[in-house]
């Protein structure tokens, strides 16, 4: 079997405990049941065999992932393991999670299945996350408290961020600061917003400026450099991006892979299949089929002119918009989720290009330092990686 993994992103449940301002998800009272995923799995490894690929990663998102009970999941891993095993595969488990339902009741499944980590989202300042009829600060606060009680059952909690306006006013170092510091937070991201679904007040202000996206990443990367870098704490994508430009193997986010479809796939609780969650969610007329209405997922996708246009896109891009850029082999264009949600077409690059591009030469600078430093004689090394120079540390 190859050594190659594939992604599903799998939504089993469309309820959510939330109501968040700038979600992209028409929430139902859909669940799949165990018997649908035992159907949906084993099409999911038939193809994989077929392809030839030796791994799956599960990306297990929502709605909310947590309105479903921890046997729910107990039994998924049973049922996704004894059929991998059928057929000589591997399969990884993550769970991206809101954590508002979370109790020491999820803990064991947390530990069994998903390696005791998890992933979560909080916004700062938050401004759109918020329960079914409560308000921002009462989300912070009940959010806060099931981090820090996962924590203490020794659960890993990654954390995914998403800049809004106040928080490009406010600026990197007390974005930072929340997170790292106050929070403890060892581990974020910092994604990029986009107006995907049903337009709102909340999404008519995206995307952000370029210029203001690019002066809060910069500062941001800066920020972690100097404080984080070498103790250990991870930001995305600036930990990534680093070792792309330093070389070393980068698992970088998938907006600035080559073609997402060839990678990704997202189902949902009713088996609708499409690119990912935000396509699934909101653009039904970009849906690639339904697996429990297909004899294999291979028939599916290879009648799929959706799956095509998405293969043509990186193409097209680079013949008409892309060719000359410095940095097409980093980002092929961007993301079509974020092309389609503000152009209204895949055929349009990402419109955080010129962000990406600043964002891009700073790391490129910051590796080409790091690697400076690297090389110099240790008795003379300063820390200049965001362009101040530190005093000699030893
Ligand atoms: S937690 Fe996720 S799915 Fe639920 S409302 Fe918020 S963004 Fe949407
Ligand atoms: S459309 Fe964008 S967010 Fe979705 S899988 Fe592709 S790159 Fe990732
Ligand atoms: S940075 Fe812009 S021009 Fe360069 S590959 Fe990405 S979208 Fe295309």
């Amino acid at each position: 079997m190859g050594t190659r993994v594939f992604s599903l992103i799998l939504l089993p449940t469309l309820q959510c405990n939330a109501d968040c301002e700038y979600c992209f998800e028409d929430k139902t009272n859909d669940r799949l049941s165990l018997e649908r995923l035992q159907v949906l799995i084993d099409k999911v490894l038939d193809h994989l065999v077929a392809r030839d690929i030796g791994g799956l990663t599960i990306h297990w998102q929502g709605g909310e992932v947590m309105t479903l009970p921890p046997s729910w999941f107990a039994r998924a891993e049973d049922l996704i393991g004894r059929a991998a095993a059928a057929r000589g595969l591997a399969v990884n488990h993550y769970l991206q999670t809101n954590m508002i339902g979370y109790s020491p009741r999820w803990n064991d499944v947390i530990r069994t299945m998903f390696g005791n980590r998890v992933s979560t989202s909080l916004d700062y300042p938050n401004l759109y996350r918020r329960r079914l009829g409560k308000d921002a600060t009462d989300y912070n606060t009940v959010w806060t408290h099931k981090v820090r009680l996962a924590r203490t059952a020794g659960i890993e909690v990654q954390v995914i961020a998403v800049p809004n306006a106040a928080t490009l006013e406010m600026g990197a170092e007390r974005f930072y600061s929340h997170f790292v510091e106050t929070l403890d937070i060892r581990s974020f991201q910092v994604n990029t917003p986009f107006p995907g679904g049903e337009s709102n007040p909340a999404k008519r202000q995206l995307p952000h400026d370029s210029e203001a996206l690019a002066r809060f990443f910069t500062e941001l990367a800066d920020v972690w450099l100097e404080r984080g870098y070498h103790s250990g704490v991870r930001v995305g994508p600036f930990d990534e991006l680093l070792n792309y430009f330093s070389s070393a193997p980068a698992l970088l986010p998938c907006i600035w892979t080559d073609d997402c479809a060839n990678h990704i796939l997202c189902i949902d609780a009713r088996g609708n299949v499409a690119q990912c969650d935000c396509w699934v969610a909101s653009y039904p007329d970009y849906w690639f089929g339904n697996i429990f209405d297909c004899d294999t997922l291979g028939a599916l996708l290879a009648k799929s002119q959706v799956l095509e246009r998405f293969h043509q896109r990186p193409m097209a891009l680079v013949a008409r918009e892309c060719i000359a850029c410095d940095y097409l082999a980093l980002c092929h264009g961007g993301c079509p989720v974020r092309a389609f949600s503000v152009h209204g077409t895949l055929f349009e690059k990402d419109p955080h290009c010129a962000f990406y591009q600043s964002l891009f030469g700073h790391m490129a600078s910051a590796a080409a330092r790091l690697a400076r430093m690297a090389a110099e004689p240790r008795a003379c090394r300063v820390v200049p990686v965001t362009g101040r120079v530190s005093p000699p540390s030893n």
